[in-house]
């Protein structure tokens, strides 16, 4: 069996499952946020009873984080009606947005959009958010409200989005039935080159493949490649898988990833156990792809999808109005180490956003000295904007006075992970998605711009 079929088969119960068969799984995680939270709570009501109970208590992970700093009423109803749920059903783990569970939040305009608005339970952008606080363990089931879900791939879990429906019925039962997908085998070899990240990788892969190549598919990441990517790294990578129309993506347990999560379980008092599966001799792929790491450019997927690969040293020619950096995908604390590598002592010359994923990353990025200066203000001096209200703000276009979106029709290179029209915001603006060294070389150009032309010495 492939890695993912070892999980399903395990949650199922059964000795074995192969692609294809539909089998009840048993779900460890359930989480929610703030767009789909309301319309899952919904159908848990409407299906369970108004009275009814969450199937765990423990298990049901609430975190606001889409259209949060935002003056938009109907955004914010959204999280108080995620507050009221987490108090009637007693829910342990809800990241709010304010202290109070009793308040509301609301827009402090002396603050403005770049200085923080948010309590301390807060957490950021959910994916991101779910590691950092000890809910993703090597082994497990993990469904989410949202497509990236997939991003805890990397942990060596099946992880993956499901829609409200699903979703309150998992809030009712703990379970859900699942057609287990046919794997893709992505086989890492080599080593990344200066100026190429993860993110590189898997817009390569995308490109390969096509942006519904991995359609309700596996996609596995293993082979020695994978020893020197990050543990960022690995979730840039999964992330995406979903870009590719992937069911989830999967990579295998090493002593990186043990090191993470037990920390992470350790400092959050949260469930310190698990059991990672690992690869067997007799695992059947319907795709096969060789990765030379060592091989890869700085690579961009253009408009109008994530499969447009070009290379960046090929896309000179394109002008841009803007540059943005944040998300899940691309918002990390690493993300920004690099971004801030390119930009250290040099001057952006268009519009430049930085997001950070969660609130612990605008902490790291305030307090890591580089020289006499923080990662921030290097950032801040290079002439990027940088909010400390970290979550998912422009990467999905959001209420119109969310930080960052293109509210004209606009050309921006990002280093968030989806590009269809009008995904940050105005339907007729362009993304180019790129790594954020590859982000921060442009915004120094105000064009598609080759990182390694920027590399310091
Ligand atoms: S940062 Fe973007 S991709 Fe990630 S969860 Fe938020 S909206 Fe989705």
């Amino acid at each position: 069996m492939t890695l993912t079929e070892k999980l399903l088969a395990r949650a199922a119960s059964k000795k074995r499952v192969q692609a294809g068969d539909n089998v009840w799984v048993q779900a460890d995680i359930l989480m929610t946020h703030d767009v789909c939270g309301p319309g899952t709570i919904g159908v848990f009501k409407r299906e369970f009873g108004k009275t009814a109970k969450v199937w765990d208590r423990n298990k049901v992970v609430i975190i606001p984080d889409h259209y949060i700093f935002t003056a938009d009423s109907m955004s914010n109803r959204n999280v108080d009606i995620l507050r009221d749920f987490v108090k009637e059903q007693g829910i342990t783990y809800f990241y709010d947005v304010i202290d109070d569970p009793n308040g509301h939040w609301v827009f402090d305009p002396t603050k403005g959009a770049m200085k923080r608005q948010h309590g301390s339970h807060y957490a950021g952008v959910c994916h991101a958010a779910l590691p950092q606080k000890g809910h993703t363990r090597p082994g497990e089931i993990l469904f989410g409200t949202d497509s990236h879900t997939c991003m805890a791939g990397a942990f060596n879990e099946f992880a993956t989005g499901i829609g409200n429906t699903d979703a309150g019925f998992v809030m009712g039962t703990g379970k859900l039935l699942l057609k287990v997908p046919e794997t893709m085998h992505f086989r890492l070899e080599g080593k990344l080159q200066p100026g190429v990240m993860a993110k590189d990788i898997i817009l390569h892969s995308i490109g390969e493949i096509g942006f519904d190549g991995a359609t309700y598919r596996a996609m596995q990441f293993d082979g020695p490649g994978v020893a020197s990517l990050s543990i960022d790294d690995r979730m840039t990578i999964a992330n995406m898988a979903i870009e590719a129309g992937g069911k989830n993506a999967i990579f295998e347990f090493d002593a990186q990833t043990q090191a993470f999560v037990d920390y992470r379980c350790k400092l959050n008092g949260t469930n310190p156990s698990y059991e990672p599966v690992t690869r067997d001799k007799r695992e059947k792929f319907s795709y096969e792809l060789v990765l030379d790491l060592s091989k890869l450019e700085p690579t961009v997927a253009c408009h109008p999808n994530p499969g447009q690969r070009k290379l960046a040293r090929e896309l000179n020619a394109i002008k841009l109005d803007r540059a943005y950096i944040g998300s899940c995908t691309g918002g990390k604390t690493s993300d920004f180490i690099e971004f801030a590598r390119i930009l250290r002592g040099k001057r952006v010359i268009i519009d430049t956003f930085g997001v950070p994923a969660t609130p612990e990353i605008v902490h790291d990025l305030q307090t890591a000295r580089w020289g006499q200066q923080t990662v921030w203000e290097i950032l801040v001096a290079a002439g990027v904007k940088m909010t400390e209200n970290a979550g998912c703000a422009a990467c999905l276009g959001g209420p119109v006075d969310t930080f960052g979106r293109m509210n004209a029709p606009l050309k921006c290179i990002s280093a968030t992970n989806r590009n269809f029209p009008g995904r940050m915001g105005h339907k007729d603006s362009q993304v180019f998605l790129a790594s954020p060294a590859t982000v921060a070389a442009s915004a120094l150009t105000g064009k598609i711009t080759d990182p390694r032309e920027y590399l310091p010495a």
